[in-house]
């Protein structure tokens, strides 16, 4: 059949069926004869006389012989009917559509054809699809006018239509959502929440389609050419074919435009979510004013697969694991973002065996701890997962490249090529005076608190800054301020933004900017801070003074420069979330000096491809872009794929070793981080030692880990006390402080960390002092644990050391018996270790701090009649540091503290671990966890830096109150 519009002559209404060769008003009188015999009992005699009498004349006998040939061919050949009717049909609707307008009873039947959802509905569904806009509109109007009742958002939809009207999808009323944190968007599918049903929304669907105007040059997906001939002005990142989707959706062929969609982007219920369509394929659509819903209708196509048959939606079907067959060599994916996800799930589909290795105990990188849930909901990430799962993939947590293990190292572990998608994790922050006030944390520390940490839910321990009722600032203008503001809205804020251009100029996307001005947050363009207030005894901030900008001369970025005018606002704040954009994460490239990057941190990419300095290591997203978006990592992932799948160099059984070595690496990776020994030291302090061999393969003097105790938990720095490679365990020292600490303190042996992350840090930087100068080490209580491994290198290379260990009591000490950690050292290094204990109440060694001793020394030192002291270490509470090095001072002996922050992720990406130091007069920030945790201690600002361990103080009172502890 044609699926254009038929212009052939139609049939008139009245008279539907064509003129047989009998006589016409014979079958009439025996047709309503046949009717009255049914329906009218009292006419029932002169109706069968009637009918007798006819049955003998010539037409009613060729009709009756036509009706037996006719059932024949019921029976034998019943497709004939169907495309017969169907014709017929078409026909007859084709006809309706070239009158004046649609009348309401065609509209009725029409639209209840549609709902039918079966093979005839999508002929028609095909047939309007194909049908000249003039037939199009009318069809509209007619729904407009027949159906608004029934359908509200028909109401008004011919105006304009199809350039500038449209059926918007379902979002949720302002002051219900910003209350919660369900879905905002809820797209097409969201109006069965209203009581519409699944065909019906279907049908809501294929009306946005069928606005779409079938370019030829197919702007959508290709992008529009640029007159300097660079890089085409929008279109879609990984090229999904747009303009066929829209057509199989027009047909009614929603699967196929489904599959077609996965052909190049196995993400569509994520991308079509985040994407910026605005600047993509929206943005260079030809219905500029009101581009066709793309975006939507991409996530639109596997959401309503999933909502139709959630029990089929992750079926695929059966392969046997990559590993199993072990016919193409192992392949690693560092990061699991949309670039690494987009890759792991291409290799494995192709056959590859993959192991995704990401630093966190949750999957999905910024979809999962940036995105919040009222834009991207989790379990969307987590089908991302299983779907790869189902191919063969594996996943490891808590690893983190560059630290848990370097490049070269996985390649050795049987890896033949490397994707990193580590992303762009850094954050930034403005370096103004007042900044390390209390209250001022960057929007990626935030929203890893809520969004990943959970910390707003009940149960859950990560603790979350106060916003209920509080004057919350987030500066940015981008999609991470709009989420960290719309989050501490949720939370109750009273929340503005502040952004430095204006409005037209915020780069995020403008749906998230409408929906945050929508659930009543304050926008303060052309402002900037220029300096945060604080309150002098708690410490947080109370204010910020804001620079008043103006716009001046475009910048190299092509917007107009903001220029401070000179005037000062200052307003009140409790909260200040800085989300001024990210960096790129140091920690792979510290650790693979041969990874050449750009002066910004970016890993660099040979032209053309994805490919990086190192052989067989490829990259993409923003590891490789900086900050940037979604689809283009996943783009990035695609194309790495593509060209990872190369020749392989190797014979069947070379592979098969390759994937024997890498399947026993992962599955050490994935092993189940175990106590094996729990010693009790003293009250509160716990000895235990946990299985985790690729930690203790790596572990280095002065590093740390990050554990996760359970589900729930909160993520804790823990220092590393000591590791075994071969035993692959590893020993950390915990004290029961807070609620966190006390709850892990009651695992027992066999009881498994649901993550330990590490080591993190960077190791002791050791000195051999060859003039017989002694390294004094200051431990104080939990400090004696990360002392004694630093202790242990400096006493190894011949150095001399003096351990001043500081406890409050005789019965809180731990490790001084001869068959102990300390006396055993002592009995190794009997000429190069002194060991001095000190009690705060005399108990034990000599009454008071570790800084009498130290005192001492340092003036013995001066006067000559001591050792020299080469540099003292100091680690414990942080008064005590503080002490230690205040007295270091004067002597200028190099003192180092090394800091166990307040930490979230402890990789860089929070920024919660700020230590404010002061480097040529100027107080700039470091991090604990990437530049230390070793840091100078004569630069710390420790008026600023120790109110830090106070921030969440009310917090954890509550969670041990929670607990009864
Ligand atoms: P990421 O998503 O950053 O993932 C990197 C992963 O690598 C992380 O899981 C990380 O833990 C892991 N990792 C890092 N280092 C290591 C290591 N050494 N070893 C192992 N694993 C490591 N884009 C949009 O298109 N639309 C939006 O609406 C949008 N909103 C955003 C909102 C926020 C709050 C943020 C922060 C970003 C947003 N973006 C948005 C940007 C977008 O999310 C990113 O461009 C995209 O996620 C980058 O993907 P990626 O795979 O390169 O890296």
């Amino acid at each position: 059949m044609s699926h254009q519009f038929d212009t052939r002559t139609q049939p008139d209404e009245t008279q539907p069926h064509p003129q047989g060769p009998y006589h016409r008003e014979d079958l009439e009188r025996y047709y309503r004869a046949t009717q009255e015999i049914e329906s009218d009992r009292h006419h029932i005699q002169d109706a069968t006389e009637e009918l007798r009498e006819l049955e003998h004349t010539g037409a009613v006998e060729v009709f009756q012989q036509q009706v037996d040939l006719l059932k024949k061919r019921l029976v034998n050949d019943p497709k004939f009917f169907n495309q017969l009717f169907i014709s017929e049909g078409i026909d007859a609707v084709a006809w309706a559509f070239q009158q004046e307008e649609l009348s309401e009873t065609f509209t009725h039947t029409f639209w209840n054809l549609l709902l039918q959802g079966d093979d005839m509905s999508t002929l028609l569904l095909r047939f309007v699809w194909n049908i000249p806009l003039k037939f199009k509109r009318k069809f509209i109007r007619a729904l407009d006018e027949h159906f608004s009742e029934r359908y509200p958002m028909f109401k008004g939809l011919s105006k304009d239509w199809p350039g500038n009207n449209s059926i918007p999808p379902y979002m949720r009323p302002a002051e219900e959502r910003s209350n919660d944190f369900d879905l905002v968007n809820q797209g097409y599918l969201g109006y069965m929440g209203l009581g519409y049903s699944y065909r019906e929304v279907e049908l809501f669907v294929w009306l946005e389609v069928l606005r779409d105007k079938q370019c030829d040059d197919r702007p959508c997906e290709m992008g529009v050419p640029r007159i300097d001939g660079g890089e085409n002005r929008g279109g879609c990142p990984v090229k999904i074919h747009i303009p066929e989707v829209l057509h199989l959706m027009g047909e009614g062929k929603f699967r196929q435009a489904l599959e077609l969609i996965k052909e190049s982007n196995p993400l569509p219920n994520v991308t079509g979510r985040v994407c910026p369509q605005e600047i993509q394929c929206q943005g260079v659509c030809t219905h500029n004013e009101r581009p066709i819903e793309i975006g939507q209708l991409e996530w639109y196509l596997p959401q309503s697969e999933k909502v139709l048959h959630p029990e089929k939606y992750l079926e695929l079907p059966e392969v046997v694991s990559p590993w199993a067959t072990a016919e193409r060599p192992p392949i690693a994916v560092v990061g699991s973002g949309p670039a690494g996800l987009i890759n792991a799930y291409l290799l494995s589909k192709e056959g590859f065996p993959v192991t995704v290795f990401e630093a966190f105990h949750e999957l999905g990188g910024v979809l999962r701890y940036g995105i919040p849930e009222f834009r991207l909901p989790n379990a969307l990430i987590d089908d991302v997962v299983k779907k790869i799962e189902q191919l063969g993939g594996k996943f490891v947590r808590n690893f983190i490249v560059g630290k848990t293990a370097t490049l070269e190292a996985l390649k050795r572990a049987g890896f033949w090529k490397i994707f990193i998608g580590t992303g762009a994790g850094l954050p930034q922050f403005m370096n103004v005076p007042g900044e390390h006030l209390l209250g001022i944390l960057s929007a990626n520390e935030f929203l890893t608190r809520v969004n990943l940490m959970q910390g707003h839910r009940e149960g859950y321990e990560t603790p979350l800054p106060e916003t209920r009722g509080k004057q919350v600032m987030v500066v940015g203008g981008g999609n991470t301020a709009m989420d960290a503001a719309r989050t501490a809205r949720r939370l109750g804020g009273e929340v503005s933004i502040v952004y430095r251009r204006t409005q037209a100029e915020m780069p995020a996307r403008v749906e998230e900017l409408h929906h945050a001005l929508e659930e009543g947050i304050q926008l303060k363009v052309l402002r900037s801070p220029q300096e945060f207030i604080g309150n002098d005894k708690t410490h947080f901030v109370t204010g910020a003074r804001l620079d008043v900008m103006d716009l001046g001369e475009p910048d190299a970025s092509g917007r107009r420069r903001p220029l401070a005018t000179g005037t000062v606002e200052e307003v009140p704040v409790d909260l200040v979330i800085m989300a001024l954009g990210n960096t790129s994460n140091p920690i792979v490239k510290d650790a693979e000096p041969e990874l050449k990057t750009s002066k910004w941190g970016t890993i660099e990419i040979r032209k053309g491809s994805q490919e990086t300095s190192i052989e067989g290591v490829y990259t993409g997203g923003d590891a490789a872009r900086g900050g940037s978006t979604a689809i283009k990592a996943a783009g990035d992932g695609q194309q790495a794929a593509r060209q990872i799948i190369g020749d392989i160099p190797f014979n069947a059984s070379e592979i098969k070793s390759l994937v024997a070595h890498a399947e026993g690496y992962t599955k050490q990776g994935q092993a189940a981080q175990k106590i094996l020994e729990k010693i009790e030291l003293a009250e509160n302090i716990v000895e235990f030692v946990v299985y985790s061999p690729l930690i203790a393969k790596s572990s280095r003097a002065g590093q740390f880990v990050r554990v996760l105790g359970w589900e729930k938990g909160e993520l804790v720095p823990m220092t590393l006390a000591d590791w075994d490679t071969e035993a692959g365990a590893i020993t950390m020292v915990i004290q029961g402080l807070g609620s966190s600490s006390m709850m892990m303190n009651r695992m027992e042996v066999g009881d498994a960390f649901t993550g330990i992350a590490g080591p993190l840090g960077l190791p002791s930087r050791l000195h051999r002092y060859e003039q017989g100068e002694t390294v004094a080490f200051c431990a104080g209580g939990v400090g004696l644990p990360p002392v004694y491994p630093i202790m242990r290198e400096h006493l190894a290379m011949g150095n001399h050391v003096t351990l001043i260990a500081g406890f409050r009591s005789k019965d809180l000490m731990f490790w001084a018996e001869p068959d102990e950690r300390i006396g055993l050292l002592q009995a190794e290094y009997p000429d190069l270790l002194d060991v001095i204990y000190t009690t705060n109440d005399g108990t034990f060694g000599i009454e008071g701090f570790v800084t009498g001793p130290l005192g001492d020394m340092l003036e013995a030192a001066k006067a000559g009649s001591g050792r020299a002291v080469g540099e003292v270490v100091a680690i414990g509470p942080p008064l005590m540091m503080r002490a230690v090095s205040d007295l270091t001072k004067p002597y200028g002996v190099r003192t180092i503290a090394s800091l166990n922050s307040i930490m979230v992720d402890a990789t860089g990406m929070c920024g919660a671990c700020m230590v404010p130091v002061t480097i040529d007069g100027k107080l700039v920030r470091k991090h604990a966890c990437i530049d230390g945790p070793e840091i100078d201690s004569h630069i710390i600002d420790w008026d600023k830096f120790i109110p830090r361990f106070q921030q969440f103080k009310k917090q954890e009172d509550r969670n041990r109150q929670r607990h009864g502890l």
